[in-house]
C-alpha cells in the first residue's frame, strides 16, 4: 500500500487525486493533506481519510481545524513551514504537488530532499526552478511523475524508448478565445475566461489556459521533465482534447497518448506507476469524436506563449521573472483590476525591467519572485 501525502488537497487537482484514493482503498493511503485556507473541505476530507497528520497553510484557520478534529487522533498542524517539514516523515510514499503556483516550490523541493517520488501537478516549481528541481531530483534519486496530462502523455510515449526524442508535440486545446481576435479579446469577461470548453480546472490554470500561458508554462516543463530544447517542442492547437500529446522519433515515427480528457486518468498514472491499475472511467469512444483536428497556435494574439518562449530561451531568472509577473496579472484579471489583454503586456513589461541572473540560486529566484510581485 502506497502512502501519499498531497499538497493542495482542497484544490481541483486535489480533490481528483482522493476520488482516485477512494476508489483504491486497497493500494493507497494519506498520509498528509495539506490545504492553502478552506478549512471547511480540509476537516471534510481528514474525517473520511483519517490521515496522520493535515496542515492548513492560512494560520488563521488553525482554531478552526483543530477544534474539529479534536477528537481524532488526526495531527493539526499550520503555516508553510509544517507543510514543509511534514514532507519528512517516513512513511509518506509519493507526495502530490497540486499547489497552485510559486508557494508549491519550497514543500515540493524538501519532499524530493526526502528522496521521495513526487507526483508533479504543480507546473509552476519546474517554471520558476526547472534547473534546482531536477539536479535535486538527481541527487536525492527522487523520481518526477508527471500530472499534467500533456507531461504524463509523453511520459508514457518514452516508456521503453532509449532513443534520443526528435521532437515533442505538446497538443493544446486552444482555450474558450481559440479563433479570436484581438479586438473581441479586449473586451472578454471574467465568465467568459472561466468557461473551458474542454476542462474543469481551477480558476489560475483556466485563465492561464485562455491566454495560451499555460502552454508556455508546459513548454517550460516539458524541457525541464524530458531534457529537450524549447525549440524542439512544438504546441499543436487540437481542440478536442483527446490526443494527449506526442513524441516523434529520430525515424520519423510519431507515439501518442490517447484517452478521454479527465485528469483523473494521469493523476492514477502517476500514483500507481509503474503498474496501469483498472479505471471505472468512461472509455474514449472514437465514433464520437469521429474527426480529431490539429492547427497552429495563433502565436500573435495569444502573446503569452512567445513570451514564454523568450523566457526560456533567456533562462535564469527570467521564467521566474515571467511566473511571477503571471500570478499577480492573472489575480488582478481575476479580481476585475485589468483587462484580458493586459495579462500579456504585465509580464512582457516585467521581463524587460526586471535584472537580470543567468544562473540564480533558490535564493536569488525568491527574491526575484517577491520583488516581481510587489512591483
Ligand atoms: P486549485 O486552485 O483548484 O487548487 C489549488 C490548491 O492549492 C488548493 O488546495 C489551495 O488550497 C492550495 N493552495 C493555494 N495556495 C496555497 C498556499 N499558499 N499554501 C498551501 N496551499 C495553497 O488549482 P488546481 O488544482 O487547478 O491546480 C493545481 C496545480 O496543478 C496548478 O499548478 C495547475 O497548473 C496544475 N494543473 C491543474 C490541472 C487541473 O486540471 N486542475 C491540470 C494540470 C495541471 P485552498 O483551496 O484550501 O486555499
Amino acid at each position: 500500500m502506497k502512502q501519499i501525502a498531497i499538497l493542495g488537497s482542497t484544490g481541483s487537482i486535489g480533490t481528483q487525486a482522493l476520488n482516485v484514493i477512494r476508489r483504491h482503498r486497497d493500494l493507497f493511503g494519506v498520509e498528509v493533506l495539506c490545504a492553502g485556507s478552506n478549512a471547511d473541505l480540509l476537516i471534510e476530507q481528514a474525517l473520511e481519510f483519517q490521515p496522520n497528520a493535515v496542515v492548513i497553510a492560512d494560520e488563521g484557520k488553525y482554531p478552526i481545524v483543530r477544534e474539529a478534529l479534536s477528537h481524532s487522533d488526526i495531527k493539526v498542524y499550520a503555516g508553510e513551514s509544517s507543510m514543509i517539514d511534514l514532507m519528512e516523515l517516513p512513511a509518506i510514499d509519493i507526495v502530490l504537488a497540486a499547489i497552485v503556483g510559486f508557494a508549491g516550490l519550497k514543500p515540493t523541493l524538501h519532499a524530493l530532499e526526502q528522496g521521495k517520488s513526487v507526483a508533479l501537478a504543480n507546473k509552476e516549481t519546474m517554471v520558476v526552478a526547472g534547473a534546482i528541481v531536477t539536479a535535486t531530483a538527481e541527487r536525492y534519486r527522487a523520481p518526477i511523475l508527471p500530472v499534467d496530462s500533456e507531461h504524463s502523455a509523453i511520459f508514457q510515449c518514452l516508456i521503453g524508448e532509449a532513443s534520443p526524442i526528435d521532437k515533442i508535440l505538446l497538443t493544446a486545446s486552444g482555450g474558450p478565445f481559440r479563433g479570436m481576435t484581438r479586438e473581441k479579446l479586449a473586451t472578454v469577461s471574467l465568465e467568459q475566461a472561466l468557461h473551458h470548453p474542454n476542462w474543469s480546472m481551477g480558476r489560475k490554470v483556466t485563465i492561464d489556459s485562455a491566454t495560451l500561458m499555460n502552454k508556455g508554462l508546459e513548454v517550460i516543463e516539458a524541457k525541464w521533465l524530458f531534457g529537450v530544447d524549447a525549440n524542439d517542442i512544438e504546441v499543436l492547437v487540437h481542440p478536442q482534447s483527446v490526443v494527449h500529446s506526442m513524441v516523434q522519433f529520430q525515424d520519423g515515427s510519431v507515439k501518442a497518448q490517447l484517452g478521454v480528457p479527465t485528469m483523473e486518468t494521469p493523476i492514477q498514472f502517476a500514483l500507481s506507476f509503474p503498474e496501469r491499475i483498472e479505471s471505472f472511467l468512461p472509455r474514449l469512444d472514437f465514433m464520437q469524436y469521429p474527426n480529431l483536428t490539429f492547427e497552429r497556435p495563433d502565436r500573435n494574439t495569444f502573446r503569452c506563449l512567445d513570451l514564454a518562449y523568450q523566457a526560456i530561451a533567456r533562462g535564469g531568472n527570467m521564467p521566474c521573472v515571467m511566473n511571477a509577473a503571471n500570478e499577480v496579472a492573472v489575480q488582478q484579471f481575476i479580481d476585475g483590476r485589468i483587462g484580458f489583454l493586459d495579462i500579456a503586456d504585465h509580464v512582457e513589461n516585467a521581463m524587460q525591467k526586471a535584472p537580470f541572473i543567468p544562473d540564480p540560486t533558490l535564493e536569488d529566484l525568491l527574491l526575484t519572485d517577491k520583488t516581481i510581485r510587489k512591483q
